[in-house]
């Protein structure tokens, strides 16, 4: 830090030049890492609503008992949307995202385990499976067990069924996944967990607020959230398709009485009794207003308006893709999220044209090919992207080898 004080207006035109290198938030050249809607009302709300809450700590909930409540609610507006049954404590908490939440709940398997005299736990978990699954094997001291792949890129059940051992204390499904925007078979999956007794958690980290919307919509979706017995716990993340800001995410369990191997308590230093549900201490209440406001806001009319809209803009760009040469779309993605694939062109050299041309492609890796998230506000942009993608398809030098990469 420098020694002199800076007038803030230039400490925030520093700001306005680093922001420039970084994408447009608005995300209509990037997909994935942003939501954008396009609606600026909602936007507006987000910024209100977080400069209310900005300075509020959710820590402790006797101090901030409205902020406690919203939270809750947001618990249970969550809960009613994978059909949990309400109960007192609604099952579950908020996180910083799905990550926290997936870690939560392995947490959870864990102790439920060790409960049941297992000393060295196994999460099984498609090869698939978000990252966060592995970060949990490796914070907590579980063993990790990678399902293959069917040839649709879900989980291969008989495969799944042959990797089950006395240790094994979850297993986990994608509803859907995020490298292929695919359904993991959850009922195979969650009945084979129920069968051994051991719990099954479904990642809807993204599908949590699409799925439900697209059933609403009478668009065919298969069952996977708590409607399926043998689903145990459900990870859904509001700042993705909730359209909120990153730092909320929910985390439920079927159990109520499941939170309690999550929330971890300690009186022994000079300053009483601590207790905190997740891994944060002291933790912003902005994210958990935003997310309480806009499902307010939105209510189920609004977010089934804006996955309709989102099904047409997918819908849009599932034909281009058909219609441009070589490029094929991987497995059968149920909502907003494509792989594409090619037998024909380096899909990376594709990606390195589309990079020139202020497009934010992600490349994914199994199969070698480019990853799509869709989001609303992409309905503006759906010509001009296949227009380009075409054009970059048939004008491509050699790949620059950029890897795939989120970090
Ligand atoms: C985003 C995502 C996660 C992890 O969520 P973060 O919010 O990035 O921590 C987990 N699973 C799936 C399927 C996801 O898309």
């Amino acid at each position: 830090m420098q020694s002199r004080s800076r007038p803030t207006a230039e400490v925030l035109g520093e700001l306005e030049l680093l922001r420039e290198e970084d994408p447009e938030v608005h995300g209509k050249r990037l997909f994935g890492l942003v939501y954008p809607t396009g609606d600026a009302e909602l936007e507006a709300l987000v910024h209100d609503a977080y400069e209310r809450f900005l300075f509020a700590n959710a820590l402790n909930p006797l101090r901030f008992p409205a902020l406690a409540r919203i939270e809750k609610e947001v618990i249970a507006m969550a809960g009613d949307l994978v059909h949990r049954a309400p109960t007192e404590l609604h099952g579950g908490t908020m996180t910083s995202g799905g990550t926290e939440s997936i870690l939560m709940s392995m947490l959870v398997s864990r102790e439920r385990a060790r409960a049941r005299g297992i000393e060295h736990p196994q999460i099984l978990a498609p090869l698939s499976a978000h990252p966060s699954y592995a970060k949990a094997a490796h914070y907590f001291d579980m063993d990790y067990v990678a399902v293959p792949l069917d040839s649709g890129y879900r989980a291969d059940v008989a495969a799944a069924q042959g990797l089950v051992t006395e240790n094994t204390c979850v297993i986990v499904a994608s509803a859907y996944t995020y490298p292929h925007g695919v359904m993991d078979p959850v009922v195979e999956l969650a009945a084979l967990a129920a069968e051994n007794g051991i719990g099954c958690h479904v990642d809807a980290c993204i599908g949590g607020f699409v799925l439900p919307f697209m059933e609403m919509l009478g668009h065919p979706v298969p069952p996977w959230d708590f409607r399926v017995e043998g689903v145990t716990e459900i990870s859904m993340d509001v700042h993705k398709y909730g359209y909120v800001p990153k730092g909320a995410s929910v985390i439920l369990h079927r159990d109520d009485d499941w939170i309690w191997h999550q929330t971890f308590f300690y009186d022994k230093w000079g300053a009483g009794l601590y207790a905190t549900p997740a891994i944060a201490g002291a933790r912003s209440g902005a994210p958990t207003v935003a997310a309480w406001a806009v499902m307010q806001h939105l209510g189920l009319d609004g977010y089934k308006a804006l996955v309709a809209d989102l099904c047409a803009t997918v819908a849009r760009v599932r034909t281009g893709i058909g219609a441009i040469g070589g490029l094929q779309i991987v497995g059968e993605p149920i909502g907003p999220l494509l792989a594409l694939r090619s037998e024909e062109v380096d899909l990376y050299a594709v990606a390195d044209v589309m990079d020139e041309w202020g497009w934010h492609l992600n490349r994914n890796t199994d199969p070698y090919g480019l990853h799509l998230m869709i989001s609303p506000a992409h309905r503006d942009v759906v010509d001009e992207l296949l227009t380009d993608l075409a054009d970059a398809m048939s004008h491509h030098g050699p790949s620059k080898g950029k890897p795939a990469r989120y970090a």
